[in-house]
């Protein structure tokens, strides 16, 4: 695997297959193979040039929409990312919204998370070398800030959010969807994490648009509404949220055109991290873990 070169941005697009579809539709992408320690990614890495930016797309659930939020690859993903030279990820995800002013359809730049997923390999220091990462703010607050100033509608995009992480793949009880509002939270979704933590262990920029399909379940829907009206409902929020978040990333991809890999305290979050006498960790794990901590062990 090449060395990347992160003296320039190159972004990393996370997303479900409706933005995908919507990025190969309107460009040359090339298809990008990658293997790396923790197995293959999700699937092909996308990469092509979108105004003028090196943009790399990864479908987190696969071709087919055919892993679920437990089963997607989050380490190989972030990993293989990082391996080809993206400095920024924008990731994008559906959810539920557990507050009335963010309806359906409406945009969400997340600011911070509640980790409730309990199944998934959440770090890549979890033997060897012990590492401890900054997370109290969990996305990237320059990457933030250029998302919600691309954005012509601020009825619709909310600049602030906590996105609750479950482990799924079934939705909450009514229970669980009161107390997860009682907690704080905003919205109520499956991969945030550990993509979002994996993404600062390897000092990658990573910020969210969180697409709102429905209102989760603490909000009846009134006897009336069927279920299939209702399904069919949540699959038209979903697209029309899908353009919107699409449009949203090309108009901030276009802002970022030029720049140079961001100054900000992601990119160094391991400066201070590494816990370990250096001296002891394997040279193994140093060449395994290459792309994410190599220079530190120069
Ligand atoms: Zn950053």
């Amino acid at each position: 695997m090449q060395n990347a070169d992160t003296t320039k941005t190159k972004i990393g697009i996370i997303g479900g297959s409706g933005l995908g579809d919507r990025l190969a539709g309107s460009q040359n992408v090339e298809q990008v193979y990658v293997d790396t320690p923790f197995g293959p990614p999700s699937g092909p890495l996308l990469a092509t040039t979108w105004h003028g930016v090196d943009v790399v797309f990864l479908s987190r659930h696969g071709e087919g929409h055919t892993l679920p939020p437990s089963a997607v690859p989050y380490r190989a993903n972030i990993y293989a990312l990082k391996a080809v030279g993206v400095t920024r990820i924008i990731a994008s995800g559906a959810v539920g919204s557990l507050r009335e002013e963010i309806e359906p359809t409406h945009l969400v730049i997340c600011d911070q998370v509640i980790d409730k997923t309990h199944k998934r390999a959440s770090t890549f220091f979890d033997k060897g070398v012990a590492t401890h990462v900054e997370w109290a703010e969990p996305f990237c607050p320059t990457l933030r800030q250029s998302l919600i100033a691309a954005s012509s509608d601020d009825k619709t995009l909310h600049d602030r959010g906590t996105y609750v992480v479950m482990e799924g793949p079934q939705f909450s009880t009514r229970a669980e969807s009161h107390m997860h509002r009682s907690w704080g939270g905003d919205l109520i979704g499956m991969t945030c994490c550990p993509e979002a933590k994996l993404a600062r262990e390897a000092e990658m920029c990573y910020a969210l648009v969180a697409m709102a399909t429905d209102y989760d379940c603490w909000r009846e829907s009134g006897p009336a509404v069927d279920k299939h009206t209702l399904l069919n409902e949540i699959i038209g929020h979903l697209n029309n949220a899908a353009d919107s978040a699409f449009a949203l990333i090309e108009q901030t991809v276009k802002t970022l055109a030029g720049e140079d890999a961001p100054d900000c305290h992601c990119q160094s979050a391991l400066e201070l991290a590494i816990w370990s006498n250096k001296s002891k960790v394997s040279l193994t794990l140093v060449k395994k873990l290459a792309p994410i901590i190599g220079r530190y062990f120069r």
